[in-house]
C-alpha cells in the first residue's frame, strides 16, 4: 500500500482514492506527490 501526500494541505491520501480521482479529498488540490518512505538500501559490495 502506498500513501500519497497532498502538496497543499500536507495530508496523507490513500492510494485507493488516487485510483479514482487524482485529487486530494481534503482540499481538492491536484498536487499530490508520493513521499519517499522506502528505505534506501545500500548494498555493501
Ligand atoms: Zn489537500
Amino acid at each position: 500500500m502506498v500513501d500519497y501526500k497532498c502538496f497543499s494541505c500536507k495530508k496523507i491520501v490513500s492510494d485507493t482514492y488516487i485510483k479514482k480521482k487524482v485529487r486530494c479529498p481534503y482540499c481538492g488540490s491536484r498536487l499530490i506527490f508520493k513521499p519517499r518512505i522506502s528505505t534506501t538500501k545500500v548494498k555493501a559490495a
